[in-house]
């Protein structure tokens, strides 16, 4: 019989690794907590036609990425592409508009149906952030400098952030219009996915990754000459505040984003060390999508990070935070006459906080110490009848092989102290 395989496009997160997705977790929390913002959890599957009308019929992941599928009673779900939507939809749902503003943050799996490949699965992990209620560009700039903030405690450095506006919907017409332009000029050129592109979201052309088209993009207009004055304005008080905030960044005028609601600020925080798939976070305003989705017209932003590539730039560092943690202590108990006391024992110190192996198999002590050994426990407390008799334990340096007897009331203490 064949045996079974995680689909195409998932992995497992096995023991070894799942270190290095707790330390980014612990992290985020307490990164998001300083910029005072608050969980939101949101359902992983959703009605299809939210992230149709949130992310844009245009998009590559409504086009192409989405898992969707009907219930058993025909409604049309799909599994949640991104969390921007849904937490729009969750603000909307909850009347939380009318407590602006709010700061809210997500972490989770997201899932889109594309090639797998280094960096890029099919099942994946963001977390992010939104920012709703305020269309000053300090917020802005502090977003990308909670980015960074975030992704140097996680322990990465050698970053890079790339800024540009993606103008509004007025200013924007005239900008797809030049592209449309130039694009047009080497239409037979362009990949098929662009030629599509060309009639209906040219601006998306300057996403696309194939080598043709990202060389025919360098010498596309750039966006800051068709800027409006209030666009332009405000990306220079973006940058003004990132300069306040200490924040390095480049100024990406070809940067664009994969999803239609963004407005103005997009920004990109880049990782030359892998690859193709090298961006591991990015973000943007988004202040039309709440009035789209049906809420009172509210300014927003926000950013998502992947999980995955995150992981990866770590690993590629091999930063300490990759190491598994181990247990504290080894509780052998040898040739006792009873298992009363060691049973007794073995849960009075993980009640104070010990992490404790513990060798059901009942081993002898050479074996028992062999195996504390080879997973890098760091103390032994050896129990024997003998000892037993006086009240003592042995305590093991497994590095030093150093030995102490030590009274049994005050191992605790003496361990935890
Ligand atoms: P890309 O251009 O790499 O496809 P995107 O524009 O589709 O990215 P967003 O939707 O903005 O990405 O998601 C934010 C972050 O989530 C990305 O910067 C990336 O780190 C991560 N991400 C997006 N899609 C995937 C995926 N399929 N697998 C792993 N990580 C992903
Ligand atoms: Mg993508």
């Amino acid at each position: 019989m064949n045996s079974f395989k995680a689909p195409r496009g998932t992995r497992d997160i096995l023991p070894e690794e799942v270190g290095i997705w707790q330390h980014i977790e612990e992290v985020a929390g307490k990164v998001f907590a300083s910029y005072r913002y608050q969980e939101i959890r949101t359902p992983i599957f959703e009605v299809t036609e939210l992230f149709a009308r949130g992310i844009g019929e245009t998009s590559d992941i409504v086009n192409k990425e989405m898992y969707t599928f009907a219930d058993r009673k025909g409604r049309n779900l799909t599994l949640r592409p991104e969390n921007t939507a849904s937490v729009v939809r969750a603000v909307i749902e909850h009347g939380m508009l009318t407590k602006l503003p709010l700061r809210l943050y997500y972490a989770g799996p997201m899932f889109r149906y594309e090639r797998p490949q280094a960096g890029r699965s099919r099942q994946f992990h963001q977390l992010g952030t939104e920012a709703i209620g305020s269309f000053a560009p300090g917020l802005d700039a502090e977003v990308i400098t909670m980015v960074v903030h975030l992704l140097q405690d996680i322990g990465l450095s050698g970053l890079e952030v790339q800024i540009n506006s993606v103008g509004c919907p007025e200013c924007r017409g005239q900008y797809r219009q030049s592209l449309v332009d130039y694009f047009g000029q080497f239409k037979e050129d362009l990949c098929n996915d662009c030629q599509v592109r060309l009639e209906r979201n040219p601006l998306r052309i300057l996403d696309c990754k194939t080598a043709v088209c990202s060389g025919l993009k360098e010498n596309a207009p750039p966006i800051s000459d068709s800027l409006c004055q209030d666009c332009s304005s405000h990306l220079g008080e973006v940058t003004r505040h990132l300069k306040l905030f200490g924040i390095d960044y480049t100024r990406n005028p070809k940067l664009v984003r994969g999803l239609d609601y963004y407005t103005r600020t997009a920004f990109e925080v880049v990782d030359y060390g892998l690859g193709a798939q090298n961006a591991v976070a990015a973000g943007g305003r988004y202040d039309n999508l709440i009035e789209e989705m049906g809420g009172r017209p509210t300014p927003a932003i926000g950013f998502a990070a992947g999980c995955e590539r995150l992981v990866l730039c770590l690993k590629e560092r091999r930063s300490p935070a990759t190491t598994t943690s181990v247990p504290d202590l080894l509780l052998a108990a040898v040739g006792l006459s009873s298992e009363e006391y060691p049973v007794k024992f073995l849960q009075e110190l993980r009640r104070a906080g010990l992490s404790v192996l513990f060798d059901w198999e009942k081993r002898g002590l050479k074996a028992q110490l062999k195996l504390a050994n080879r997973i890098g426990v760091k103390q032994a407390l050896i129990l024997g009848q003998d000892e037993l008799d006086r009240q003592v334990a042995t305590l093991k340096d497994m590095e030093t092989g150093k030995q102490e007897e030590i009274d049994l009331v005050e191992i605790i203490n003496k361990l935890t102290g």
